[in-house]
């Protein structure tokens, strides 16, 4: 999953950003207003991590922008100790969770995981299509109730997939998913995460390649 991590702090921005990334994120890390509104006109995030206090402007303004424009990116507002006010403006303005400095990195990675999981309208963390089941948290794939060995890269690529499961994500979409900024990417490493992936699930069909358009995983009949 991606995350956009608007902090001015170096200290918290870079410790977030590498929180974050540990625990499997791909983190694009921005210190100013103006380069979080650039970031999320030209990306696609799952999650966006908001400081109040920029440099260029209030967090508080780019979130009801966001929110009057029918965006409904899960924010969490990071926010001073002592700062009730900010908080209760922050979250009538649309924030889905805050934090209040300093935090957790723990607590961090866990509360987005949540907003995720409620944006996504999923009660439980796991995740599952026909005899394949995906644990975000615990970071556990079983097919059958067998437990695979997946490598980051190829379990960020199947989440993406199951959380998308019965439409089509193409190779950019899921680039965006997996990689941030300036990270180094073959032009086919998606294509190989899926090879990878197919092999290791014991199935050929599950993921299933769209010609022209990208790949998509079945939802579940009903
Ligand atoms: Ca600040």
């Amino acid at each position: 999953m991606r995350v956009l991590v608007i902090e001015d702090d170096p200290l918290i921005g870079s410790g977030v950003e590498a929180g974050l990334r540990q625990q499997d994120w791909a983190v694009d890390w921005v210190t100013h207003k103006a380069q979080a509104v650039s970031a999320l006109q030209a990306e696609t995030f799952d999650a966006a991590v908001l400081d109040l206090g920029l440099p260029d402007g209030s967090g508080l303004t780019l979130l009801r922008s966001l929110r009057s424009a029918g965006d409904s990116l899960p924010v969490l507002i990071l926010t001073a100790r002592d700062a009730v006010e900010d908080r209760i403006a922050g979250l009538d303005s649309g924030a889905d969770d805050y934090l209040t400095k300093p935090f957790d990195l723990d607590e961090l990675a866990a509360r987005l995981r949540a907003i995720v999981r409620r944006h996504q309208g999923r009660s439980g963390n796991a995740l599952s299509v026909g005899n394949i089941v995906l644990d975000p948290t615990a970071h556990t794939t079983t097919v059958d109730d067998q437990p695979i060995d997946l490598s980051r890269r190829e379990f960020s690529t199947l989440q993406a997939l199951m959380e998308s499961a019965g439409k089509v994500l193409t190779a950019e979409q899921l680039e965006q998913k997996l990689y941030g900024w300036g990270e180094e990417l073959d032009s086919n490493a998606i294509q190989v995460h899926v090879h990878h992936l197919r092999k290791k699930l014991g199935n050929n069909e599950v993921i299933r390649t769209i010609r022209g358009v990208g790949y998509t995983i079945d939802q579940d009949s009903e």
